[in-house]
């Protein structure tokens, strides 16, 4: 067999958790491989919706618990970073800088919409009726706005990735040897690399299950939730926000200009290739799952009809797609209050459950980062490079509603 690479930081996982992790290592000066098995975020982090959460969804129960101040500590820094704090994160596609909040007109509505108002540092600010959106005619409740900044994910992982092209190789890591100075880890790639690592961080979202038992780190377990996200597209305006009802998201919808490779452009609908889509989750995306696929059609259609009365869905396009958030277990399957980073034997489990957090525990790395012992790794172009995984709306099936 090769010589094997000798490195400083093996990162397992090409998503936002991975990237942040990458990009911030080697601007540290560490030598850093990555390694990923498909393409750069698939799975969770091309399925974000791209809202840097001020905390507000974390609080409508009416108190702002610790996880939504983090959030909403973590989104300021961010903000920071795409406003030019970090050069590399000036091209990141910011597609709104303000969401809107509203209620549906039942009491439990209004009761969401309070808590939202009194528990945040940053408070949503209420609009009067005359500067709504058109889109928001025909919503009975009151109306806010939110200091709430949307990214196009993609154009992350797109501006974390190009830096280091070099230093990312698409591959199956078959196994993981924690030995006393290093851990050894073999990598199934266009042929096979052994790499020695003095570090290993496991950043592969739902594949952290796997490469947590290969490596045989004790106390770290996993829960999945699963969620099925659906989408509408066609003649729409933009729209950015949450319609909330009692501590209850109903719907979170986020939207981008539709654009595809030629050949998935028309399947299955034959509006115009500048199309907007909306991306929605929340509730809906929740209580998915559970359904089969007309079932599922008819009940979120339904849901954005009720809670965006103003807009007409006739002539668009739907489609819905699954997937499944990988989290640290919480024992009762919830949410958990923020991000898992723990290291053991020179490895290190992350999940950074919120896509805002995680550029925060790729900061606490550096900082935890015993000093550099090798050089900067380019990988001899033999090897097989990742590419970015597409966006949701690009590769989906889509069925025209009438
Ligand atoms: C529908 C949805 C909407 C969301 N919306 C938001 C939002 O609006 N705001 C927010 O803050 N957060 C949001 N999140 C959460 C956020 O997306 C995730 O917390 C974050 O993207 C997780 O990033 P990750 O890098 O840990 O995992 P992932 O993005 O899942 O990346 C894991 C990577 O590892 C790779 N991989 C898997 N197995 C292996 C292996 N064995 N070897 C090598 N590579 C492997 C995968 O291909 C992938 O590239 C959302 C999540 C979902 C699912």
């Amino acid at each position: 067999m090769s010589e094997p690479i000798l490195i400083d930081v093996l990162i397992v996982g090409g998503g936002a958790a991975g990237l942040f992790a990458l990009h911030a290592l080697r601007g540290a000066g560490a030598s850093v491989l990555l390694v990923e098995n498909n393409s750069l975020g698939f799975g969770q982090t091309t399925s974000s919706q791209g809202i840097l959460h001020a905390g507000v969804k974390y609080s409508l129960g009416g108190l702002a618990g610790d996880d939504a101040k983090e959030a909403a500590e973590a989104a300021h820094q961010w903000i920071q970073l795409l406003d030019g704090a970090n050069a590399d994160l000036r091209n990141v596609r910011v597609l709104t800088r303000q969401c809107y909040l509203w209620r549906t007109s039942t009491l439990l509505g209004a009761a969401g919409m309070l808590g939202a108002k009194l528990a945040l540092k940053t408070k949503p600010k209420a609009i009067a009726s005359i500067d709504r959106p058109s889109w928001l005619d025909g919503v009975g409740g009151e109306v806010l706005t939110l200091g709430e900044t949307v990214i196009d994910p993609r154009s992350l992982l797109r501006e974390l990735s190009t830096p280091h092209a070099h230093a990312m190789l698409k591959g199956n890591v078959t196994s993981i040897t924690p030995r006393t100075s290093d851990v050894e880890v073999e990598i199934e790639s266009s042929r096979r690399v052994r790499v020695r690592a003095r570090h290993v961080i496991l950043t592969a979202g739902i594949g952290n299950q796997d490469m947590v038992g290969l490596s045989h780190t004790p106390n770290v377990s996993m829960q999945q939730r699963p969620l099925r996200q659906a989408m509408i597209r066609g003649a729409l305006p933009l729209v950015f926000g949450h319609c909330i009802d009692g501590a209850k998201t109903r719907i979170t919808v986020t939207s981008d200009v539709f654009a595809a490779p030629d050949d998935v452009k028309n399947a299955g609908h034959a509006s115009a290739a500048n199309d907007v889509v909306w991306h929605v989750g929340g509730q809906i995306a929740e209580d998915g799952p559970r359904m089969g696929d007309k079932e599922f059609l008819e009940y979120a259609t339904g849901e954005i009809c009720r809670c965006i009365p103003g807009v007409s869905l006739k002539e668009c396009g739907f489609a819905s797609y699954d997937v499944t958030r990988a989290e640290p277990h919480t024992g009762d399957g919830k949410r958990p209050p923020t991000g898992f980073c723990r290291t053991q034997d020179r490895i290190t489990t992350i999940w950074p459950v919120k896509l805002v957090l995680a550029p925060k525990i790729a900061a606490q790395l550096v900082k935890d980062m015993e000093p550099s012992t090798h050089p900067q790794i380019t990988l001899p172009m033999d090897l097989p490079r990742p590419e970015l995984a597409p966006r949701p709306w690009e590769t989906a099936r889509w069925s025209a509603l009438v």
